[in-house]
């Protein structure tokens, strides 16, 4: 398998972390999300952890220095030498502009940036019937991915999975993150893939457009 350095672009509830979880079985990569990194360290109760807690209960972003810090110190160990995913970073112009300084001084490119493109009307049911299992680590949603009923008790429903949070994530994602559209448009590494469809059906279109 070709060494591949990936980012996953998205709409929150777009599907990105459900399909991150499925490439990198393909690719054997490390899957790094940044939202999964923010909410182990609000758990832990770090110091970033109670920096970030605020923001994402709001459904706010997180400010770029503490997000920025973070996916540099992660993206320059070991396991990330042969090629990564990030999934949910970068969300910011400046978030892509210091992660391709940074790899520009590592020596190394990025492969694709793969947007997952879901209308916003769809976004809101997608995110609120949410639940993941703390344990895989599987996404479900009640609805269209409906988790076995034994496993019902342990599931975990995301506090920023709530109407109000995901109106204001999807305001941040069209003002703060859609401006990095254009900016990977410009590199001529961007792969817009439909996000609409049953999820097998998405991870071929994806793994289609990163074979091309
Ligand atoms: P996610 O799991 O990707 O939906 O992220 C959940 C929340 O974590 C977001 O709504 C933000 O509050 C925060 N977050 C995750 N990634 C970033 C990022 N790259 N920049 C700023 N905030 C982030």
């Amino acid at each position: 398998m070709r060494l591949m350095r990936m980012i996953l672009v998205g709409p929150p509830g777009a599907g990105k972390g459900t399909q991150a979880a499925r490439l990198v079985e393909t690719y054997k990569i490390p899957h790094i999300s940044s939202g999964d990194m923010l909410r182990a360290a609000v758990k832990e109760g770090t110091n970033l952890g109670k920096e970030a807690d605020t923001f994402m209960k709001a459904g706010k972003l997180v400010p770029d220095d503490v997000v920025i810090g973070m996916i540099l110190e992660r993206v320059a160990k070991p396991d990330c030498a042969n090629g990564f995913m990030l999934d949910g970073f970068p969300r910011t112009r400046p978030q892509a502009e210091a992660l391709d300084t940074a790899m520009t001084k590592a020596n190394v490119k990025l492969d694709a940036v793969v947007l997952i493109e879901v209308p916003d009307q769809l976004l809101e049911e997608r995110a609120c019937g949410r639940r993941s299992d703390p344990e895989t680590g599987l996404i479900y949603h009640l609805k269209y991915n409906p988790p076995p009923p034994e496993i019902a008790e342990r599931l975990v429903h995301r506090k920023d999975d709530t109407v109000e949070a995901v109106t204001t994530r999807v305001q941040k994602y069209h003002s703060e993150t859609e401006p990095i559209v254009p900016y990977y448009q410009n590199k001529g590494i961007l792969e817009r893939v439909d996000g609409v469809g049953d999820p097998d059906e998405i991870t071929k279109r994806i793994t289609a457009v990163l074979k091309s």
